[in-house]
């Protein structure tokens, strides 16, 4: 067996003096916070401007072809003008490149109202560790507000093409009745609001019909919930600040850190007996990235220290694959020992994009299955039934991604010898 090295991060609680606190990391943090706030929305300008001005090829356009920008043969993903754009070409508007060029140059500066003037630190390198932070917060923000997108979009287009319209109609109709209900007695709670007028409304449908407007109340109720406006985030407080590799040196198990000035200063930390151990190896290293990061007043060091671990294959001998993760389907991608693309292979996991929600339905219907009487008669027994029905959902959801592993991994072994 070969070794090879994992990460683990030791949090080293800082022992700061007043000067320190006061002048070096209060100011820091704070910067930290005006500048990646500001940074957010700036990258979000430019994001809306792409929105604004490419649009998306429909499916049965999209086809590899010349790229309008490039001019080179790749699959072609946008439009804008009549004219047709790479996925990279289009995106370009708002890459973390782009961007960064924009609001304070790579090298020179290229504007006059930039990150600088915005805030000012003493020590430079901390814009670049500042808008990578940034930019990672607008990426995560984004794939969010696209995921909501998504399912939102898909939930309008199945109760668009909905073809009862009665059902459908009487699912719009309980949820218009129960907020009439609820302004004309705001003190009703909204159990009894719902049991009042579910039991008018479903009076004339058989259980079947009853059992799938439930189903369509519930997916107007998501709709509902998907289409209410999200926060753009806005940071109240700065928790972590990325530290430059360099910044963070130690020497004769002394630690020094460069924060708001430009000269690394020693800086006094807890724990000492404890972090004996890893000092020798933290003395080594000496050229990482760390976090500084802020807890109830108190900072900390994030140090992250490579440990030795036994492990089977060696890397070099393997062929690469990279699995993607989407909403509705996960990808594998396989690459030759040249590094070039030889295989994808798709699996589809629509199934658990609303997983959460047939469950609840299922929940819902169990709850309100029976007549009144036997209702009081097997209350306790149905309840069992609920709960068992929360576990069947992670069960599911866990055997599915079971499933999902083992179907992946069958793959990989039949395509490679050595995945
Ligand atoms: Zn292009």
């Amino acid at each position: 067996m070969s070794e090879s090295t994992v990460l683990k991060t030791i949090g080293i609680r800082l022992n700061l003096s007043k000067v320190q606190k006061t002048q070096e990391l209060e100011p820091l943090f704070e910067s930290f916070r005006i500048g990646i706030n500001w940074s957010l929305r700036e990258i979000e300008t430019r994001y809306q401007k792409f929105i604004a001005e490419y649009l998306p090829l429909p499916e049965n356009e999209k086809a590899d072809g010349m790229c309008a920008e490039c001019n080179k043969e790749k699959p072609l993903r946008f439009t804008r003008n009549g004219n047709k754009y790479c996925l990279s070409c289009a995106a370009r508007m708002y890459s973390e490149y782009t961007v960064r060029k924009e609001i304070y140059g790579a090298r020179e500066r290229t504007v006059d109202k930039d990150l600088k003037n915005i805030v000012e630190i003493p020590n430079k390198t901390h814009y670049d560790s500042l808008f990578s932070q940034a930019y990672a917060m607008w990426k995560s923000y984004n794939a969010w507000r696209n995921k909501r997108l998504f399912q939102k979009e898909y939930l309008e287009d199945e109760l668009n093409e909905y073809e009862d319209k009665l059902l459908l109609d009487t699912a719009y109709d309980i949820r218009r009745k129960e907020a009439d209900l609820k302004r004309g007695n705001p003190e009703m709670n909204w159990k009894e609001i719902k049991r009042v007028t579910q039991t008018k409304v479903f009076k004339d449908f058989t259980d079947d019909e009853k059992k799938e407007i439930r189903r369509l109340y519930e997916q107007i109720q998501d709709l509902n919930r998907l289409r209410r406006p999200i926060h753009f985030p806005d940071l109240q407080e700065c928790r972590t600040v990325k530290m430059n590799a360099g910044f963070v040196t130690w020497e004769d198990k002394k630690l020094h850190l460069t924060l708001w000035s430009r000269k690394p200063q020693q800086i006094d930390y807890f724990g000492g007996e404890y972090l004996n151990q890893f000092i020798p190896k933290m003395e080594a290293d000496n050229q990482v990235y760390c976090n500084l990061s802020k807890k109830d007043g108190k900072y900390y060091l994030m140090y992250p220290l490579e440990i030795k671990v036994k492990q089977p294959p060696d890397i070099k001998d393997c062929e690469t694959f990279v699995a993607m993760f989407s909403p509705g389907k996960a990808g594998l991608i396989g690459y030759d020992r040249d590094g070039c693309m030889d295989s994808v292979t798709w699996f589809p996991t629509g199934d658990l994009l609303f997983a959460k929600r047939h469950f609840k339905e299922k929940r819902a219907e169990i709850a309100s299955r029976k007549s009144l009487e036997e209702k009081m008669r097997r209350i306790r027994k149905r309840k069992k039934k609920i709960r068992r029905q929360g576990g069947i959902e992670s069960r599911h959801v866990s055997t599915f991604n079971h499933h999902l592993t083992h179907d992946m991994i069958e793959c990989l072994i039949e395509l490679s010898d050595k995945p």
